[in-house]
Formats: C-alpha cells, structure tokens, sequence
C-alpha cells in the first residue's frame, strides 16, 4: 500500500506529492487530467516570484517536479469512490482500487458555465472566470458580470475600481447577493445592474465586443458593446464521486482543518475541492503542503 495517496494532479495535488515525497514515504498520484485547471489558463500574473506564465508551461514544470521524485504517477485514471477500511481504498473508473494509510484529496473545481453562444469560442478573448486573475486585463475597459450571487456581486465591487464601466446581469427579478455587498454595489458611480434578464449570446470576430440579451418582462432583446464577460455563476467542486463518505459543505466543498484533515481519520484535502475561501494556485499550493504534511504528522502518530 501506499503511505500518501494523493488524488488530483492539479496546483494542490502536485504540492501535496511533492511534499509527501520528500519525508521519503510512499508516495502515488493518480490525477484524470495532470495539472488540472492550470491547463485551460493563458496568461498567469499573480504566481508569486513568477511574474509572467502560461497555463500549459506551468501544467508541465507542475508535472516535472513532481517526477524529481519517487512518485508513482498514475495519469488518466479517475477515481470513482471512497472508503475507509484497514486501509482506505481508493475505487477507479477502471476497476482497480488503491490502497493507503493516509489518502490526500485534492480534486478540485470548475466553474459553471453559462452555456450561451459565444462563451466557449471566446474563453481568455474576453471571456474570464476569475477577476483575482484577469480583472487587471480589462484596465480602462467595459465589462459585464454574468451573476448577482455573492461572487459576481464581490466581482462587480473589485473590477469597479479598475475597469472603466461594470454592468451586472441577473436573471432573476432581485439579486441574491448580500445586502452589505448590494449597498456597495449600488454606491459606485461606474456600475449598472440589469435584473431580470438572460444572457443570449457573446458576441465578437476574433476578441469579445458584446453582450446581447433578453429582458425577461417584456421579451425585447437588447445589445451592449463591452470588450470582457466575467461569468460568475458558481464554482462546482469535483467531490460527486465522495458521496456521504465524508463531510462537506452544502456546496459540496470538502471540509477541512487547519491541518487540511477531513471528517475521516487519514483522509487529509487540499484546494479548490475544499471549503477555503479563495481559489487561487498559490493558495492550493500552500494548502497541498498543509494537507501532506498534515498526514505526514498522521502517519508517524498512527
Ligand atoms: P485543479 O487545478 O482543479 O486540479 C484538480 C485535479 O484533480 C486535476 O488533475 C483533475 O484532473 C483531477 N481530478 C478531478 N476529479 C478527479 C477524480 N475523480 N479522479 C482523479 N482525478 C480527478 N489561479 C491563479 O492563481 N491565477 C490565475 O491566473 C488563474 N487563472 C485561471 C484561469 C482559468 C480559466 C481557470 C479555470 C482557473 C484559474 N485560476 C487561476 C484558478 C486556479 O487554476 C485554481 O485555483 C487551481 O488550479 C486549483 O488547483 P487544485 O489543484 O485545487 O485543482
């Protein structure tokens, strides 16, 4: 068996082996898609130290770190359940099941898309998820916040003060974000709030330069230039597969402690598949060594 399972190879699951490894204890990944996230990003500005990457370029450095290494890397497998026995066991898509004292999860997120034309064709041309990551790109310019929610609230608030011109769109009649974020909405000069309606497309030619939609009362179709859409309509963890093996949030986040432990003894979890507040790739990094260090300390008390 091994003593750290580690499933997820993303910014968090990297950590977590890397850090694992080098106690010179046993040490396996298994990852669907190695680097996760990472891979569907262009531009990286806020890496620490690093002032300029790209996603592909740090999936792969992610991958050859961890191959300095004892790590049995285990690509293209997805791991389907969880359970705690003598050991706990790890079940595959393929069958196989995996056996470990300690067990690292580290599956991560994704964030729901709005599924309207224009969306896919124009992710990183004008179509953004995180404003932490690509607000600074839209300096000066117009954009759109798809989601009245607390998240695409908080992003209107943050992207206020550095784009030129911020207009929210919800579908429902009243938004659902809270009513200290709404007040603050509703203080800035350069925002617009448009309730009541659906987004229809993201329109373009090579970049973004719109946003057409439907206001729900009346069925009329209105058209707005802007150069950016931030879709904010929910982060969705990648936790399915754990069912009620262990606790999470209503969200489905893997709780956690400050020691990346979860509600089963020798299952530890690291980044955007848990319940910490800010998903970033610095943070589920950090939060990868907590969670192997955290078993390591498990390991030499069990
Ligand atoms: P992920 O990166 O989501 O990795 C999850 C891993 O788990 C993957 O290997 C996946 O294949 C695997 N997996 C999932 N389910 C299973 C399963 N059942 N079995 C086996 N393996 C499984 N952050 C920044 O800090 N700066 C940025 O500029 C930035 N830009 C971003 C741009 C985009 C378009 C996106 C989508 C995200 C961006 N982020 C950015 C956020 C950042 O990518 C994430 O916070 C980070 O990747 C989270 O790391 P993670 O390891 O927790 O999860």
């Amino acid at each position: 068996p091994f003593d750290v399972l580690v499933v997820g190879g993303g910014p968090a699951g990297a950590s977590a082996a890397i850090y694992a490894a080098r106690k010179g204890i046993r040490t396996g990944v298994v990852a669907e898609r190695f680097g996760g996230q990472v891979n569907d990003t262009v531009g990286i500005e806020n890496f620490i130290s690093v002032k300029y990457t790209e996603g592909p370029k740090l999936a792969a450095s992610l991958e050859e770190h961890v191959k300095e290494y004892e790590v049995d890397i285990m690509k293209l497998q997805r791991a389907v359940r969880l359970e705690k026995k003598d050991l706990i066991e790890v079940e595959l898509e393929n069958g196989a099941v995996l056996k470990s004292k300690t067990v690292i999860l580290s599956t991560g997120a994704r964030w729901r898309n709005v599924g309207v034309p224009g969306e896919e064709q124009f992710k990183n041309k004008g179509v953004a998820y995180c404003p932490h990551c690509d607000g600074p790109l839209f300096a000066g310019k117009h954009v759109a916040v798809i989601g009245g929610g607390n998240s695409g609230i908080e992003a209107a608030i943050d992207l206020a003060g550095i784009v030129k011109h911020v207009t929210v769109l919800e579908f429902l009649p009243e938004l659902k974000a809270d009513s200290v974020l709404q007040e603050r909405l509703y203080s800035l000069p350069n925002v617009t709030v448009l309730k009541n309606v659906q987004t229809k497309e993201i329109t373009g030619t090579d970049k973004v330069d719109g946003i057409t939609y439907v206001e729900r009362d009346t069925g009329a179709e209105q058209h707005i230039n802007l150069e950016g859409v931030f879709v904010q309509i929910g982060l969705v963890p990648n936790t399915d597969w754990l069912a009620d093996s262990l606790d999470r949030t209503r969200f489905g986040e893997i709780i956690v402690d400050n020691h990346g432990a979860t509600s089963i003894p020798g299952v530890f979890a690291a980044g955007d598949c848990t319940n910490s507040p800010y998903k970033q790739i610095i943070i589920s990094m950090g939060s990868g060594a907590t969670a192997a260090l955290g078993a390591f300390d498990y390991l030499i008390r069990n």
